[in-house]
């Protein structure tokens, strides 16, 4: 064992195994698994040791799949339960760091393959790899003075785990759900997934969550408090340009510097104009849909198409990379129970679709009112019936968004780009059928159209003479 000499260095963060290359598959979409790092007393940790829970490297099959958590007890005088959640989003760059290893995602999401790179070395156990970590995570963050991991591949003891470290999970973003970004002077940015997205900067603040689920606003403050010079650093919050908006003279200079110029303008809380950028690690992703002036969400295990067409890949595919894309956003799913949840747009109002296993997940964070006008695949897969499903629940993106933080009107609603005659013919047809009684709800289920869309055809045929 102690011969194994791996390949590690930053230069191979990033770096892809294709399924050509690829020796065993770890957790992922076709498996589960999860990733916990744990603030222990100094002498609760054996520091150095790598133990397995389950079968051993060698008893696995190549071109398996399957799942796996890792948890890994840290210890040292400056650590703190804040710096947990930081330790354990360092995997994605530090794991990465192996030749041959590839690390995705965070949480209960982790999704790792092992490039038949690393069999060909020779590694035939997980300490092989698993000690160099150790190594390599207290060169990189001094302040952890013993390490101890913890490998699991007995599935059902990874299940048994991954629901401990859950809650565990939920405890910590139920802490940040409390504070406010009124509450503070100070929000955190972090860039650690420069690697991937080179021009991305995140912005943590309690009411903007991270996208990627992984790091509140108190888990940038420990870091920023334990090391100023790494990946998280404080952005002193001065005063806004625009609350509503969410625009801050310190995160738009913050962003035009960590980005090297890409983007000047980053602003928390709105989908539209200069919105937050998207690196690829994103829990969820919204989209917005013209056909209907509303935002979908869909999350990372949803496996059909969301109503315009694309499955969660591809949107991914297009919005990561640490650009600002107007018309996609990736979201973490604690912004969806901050007060502040895209207040601009019009918030919750401006929301006409979820994948029903994330509405079902972040439903208490859904303002009542909204959460029955809000359709899941269920209701509608495609732009179609999603009008149809909107026009029946009288969706407020039908007759237009009022948003709830300053009472204004930001959209005007549905209107018909062009009245064919052949809406009007149906038009005409359904006032001859009521004898001009008109009953809205009728005008919905019969013709498909909103009141403002069948009174833009009523004056049409009224300019046509048609109509008196
Ligand atoms: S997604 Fe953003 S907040 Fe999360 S680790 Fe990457 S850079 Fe940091």
């Amino acid at each position: 064992m102690a011969d194994i000499k791996l390949d590690i260095s930053p230069m191979y963060e990033g770096e892809r195994i294709r399924k050509e290359d690829l020796w065993i598959e770890l957790a992922g979409p076709k498996a589960y698994g999860f990733e916990l790092s744990l603030a222990t007393p100094m002498d609760q940790i054996e520091d150095g040791k790598v133990s397995v829970v389950g079968p051993e490297l060698s008893e696995i099959k190549e071109g398996s799949t399957i799942p796996f958590g890792m948890v890994f007890k840290v210890g040292g005088e400056k650590i703190e339960k804040d710096l947990e959640s930081i330790i354990e989003r360092r995997n994605h760059a530090l794991l990465s760091y192996v030749s041959g290893l590839m690390h995705l995602n965070q949480r209960y999401d982790i999704w790792l393959r092992m490039g038949k790179v690393l069999q060909k070395k020779g590694v035939t156990k997980w300490e092989n790899i698993f000690k160099p970590i150790i190594d390599l995570y207290k060169a990189e963050m001094p302040f952890i003075e013993k390490m101890e991991i913890t490998i699991i591949t007995d599935p059902a003891k990874v299940k048994e785990e991954e629901e401990k470290a859950r809650a565990i999970y939920i405890a910590r973003d139920a802490r940040a759900k409390g504070l406010h970004d009124e509450d503070v002077d100070v929000f955190y940015g972090c860039t650690l997934c420069q690697a991937f997205a080179p021009t991305s900067a995140c912005v943590v603040s309690p009411d903007r969550p991270s996208l990627c689920g992984a790091i509140t606003w108190f888990d940038g403050r420990a870091a920023a408090k334990v090391d100023p010079e790494g990946p998280q650093f404080a952005i002193p919050k001065g005063e806004s340009a625009d609350l509503i908006t969410g625009e801050y003279a310190s995160i738009n200079e913050m962003a035009a510097k960590r980005s090297g110029g890409e983007y000047s303008i980053m602003k928390l809380y709105t989908f539209f104009d200069a919105p937050h950028t998207s690196c690829g690690c994103f829990e969820t992703i919204g989209f917005y849909m013209p056909e209907v002036d509303g935002i979908g969400i869909a999350d990372r295990d949803f496996k059909g198409s969301a109503p315009n067409g694309l499955p969660f890949s591809t949107m991914a595919g297009q919005t990561g990379g640490g650009k600002q894309v107007v018309g996609f956003l990736g979201m973490g799913i604690l912004y969806y129970f901050s007060p502040k949840f895209l207040q601009a747009d019009g918030g919750w109002r401006r929301v006409v679709w979820m994948s029903k296993a994330l509405k079902e997940r972040v439903k208490v964070g859904i303002s009542e009112d909204m959460l029955p006008k809000i359709a899941t695949e269920e209701d509608a897969n495609d732009i179609d019936s999603l009008k149809k499903f909107l026009l029946k629940v009288d969706h407020p993106v039908v007759n237009g968004v009022t948003r709830t933080v300053d009472s204004k009107k930001i959209t005007e609603g549905w209107t018909l780009e062009e009245i064919s005659d052949e809406i009007k013919e149906k038009v005409i047809a359904f006032v001859e059928k009521t004898g001009g009684d008109i009953d809205t709800e009728a005008v919905k289920a019969d013709l498909g159209l909103s009141e403002g869309q069948f009174m833009q055809v009523i004056e049409a045929l009224q300019a046509d003479g048609v109509l008196e």
